[in-house]
């Protein structure tokens, strides 16, 4: 499969996923972590919330028609008013709702990258596709490059950015007396990560935020990854360590001058692919993923 294709075949995928998708049927279940704090589930990305008597606050928001009944399930967990939404990427199925929120009076923030990839036209040479800008209300009002502090409801609320890996503004944000954290897509379950390096992620700075995770966190950390189940240090350990382990490999059979094309007959995921291969990226696609983001040279 040609690099050009393998795009294609994400973008595909990604279309074909939310044309399917009936929001109507849609319901947002929440999973209580603390007293304060909240994991979302519904369509799209986790949603993590945090009520108090000084507002409530949002981190990311899924699909923009989802937006009311996301606000109806923070409503009933606090009836206060969403003050802040974080969002911990840019992608769609994380920051949809962002124009919604914005309307409801909630303040957007997220990394510098996110504003400014939001503001304008992007274009993905490989697949031939121009992204128009995202609508003025959905840009991030306050934005952030490395580090960002909130101290609400007597808890300390801090945004990390540690690299580009999934993309170029990836916020991980962690509740520290809580003991709880959002990785958004910097930690996903749902099999092989997707890094998307047109906005600008990288596998190595993929898992240097992994490293830069695991030493945030310890065994008692309830770790809400971007997409599945409420996770633990162990869980995000271990895939660091797989997702290093192929990028080695890959590293190491380009180094011996294996061209990229070859690289899928190699069986490199080969013993990954039965716990890793259930989700929307595949082993052989993400062997190349890896292959040719390292050949460009991140
Ligand atoms: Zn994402």
């Amino acid at each position: 499969m040609k690099s050009n294709h393998l795009s294609i075949f994400f973008l595909l995928i990604a279309f074909t996923v939310s044309a399917q998708t009936n929001y109507d049927s849609v319901t947002i279940r929440p999973v209580k972590l603390s007293e304060q704090i909240y994991m979302l589930k519904g369509s799209g990305g986790n949603i993590g919330v945090m009520i108090g008597k000084e507002g409530t606050l949002v981190i990311d928001n899924q699909f923009a028609p989802l937006s009311n009944k996301i606000n109806g399930a923070v409503k009933t967990l606090d009836p206060g008013e969403i003050k802040f939404m974080i969002n911990t990427h840019l992608h769609g199925d994380h920051s949809g709702g962002n124009e919604n929120f914005y309307k409801m009076g909630a303040t957007i923030v997220a990394h510098d990258q996110v504003r400014e990839r939001m503001m304008k036209e992007s274009f993905n040479a490989r697949a031939n596709r121009t992204t128009p800008p995202r609508d003025k209300e959905a840009w991030p009002a306050i934005t952030f490059a490395d580090k960002l502090n909130f101290h609400l409801n007597d808890e300390d609320i801090i945004l990390h950015h540690f690299d580009a890996g999934h993309t170029d503004g990836d916020v991980i944000v962690q509740f520290k007396k809580a003991n709880i954290v959002h990785t958004g897509d910097a930690f996903v379950r749902y099999g092989y990560p997707f890094i998307d390096i047109s906005s600008g992620g990288g596998v190595n700075g993929f898992i240097n935020t992994l490293d830069k995770i695991l030493l945030l966190i310890d065994d008692n950390t309830k770790v809400i990854p971007g997409h599945g189940e409420v996770a633990t240090k162990a869980d995000v350990k271990k895939v660091r360590d797989h997702i290093a382990d192929i990028r080695d490999q890959v590293a190491a059979a380009l180094k011996k001058g294996k061209k990229i094309e070859d690289m899928a007959a190699l069986g490199i995921t080969d013993k990954y692919d039965a716990e890793y291969g259930k989700g929307f990226v595949k082993g052989k696609d993400f062997v190349l993923m890896v292959a040719e983001n390292l050949k460009g040279g991140k």
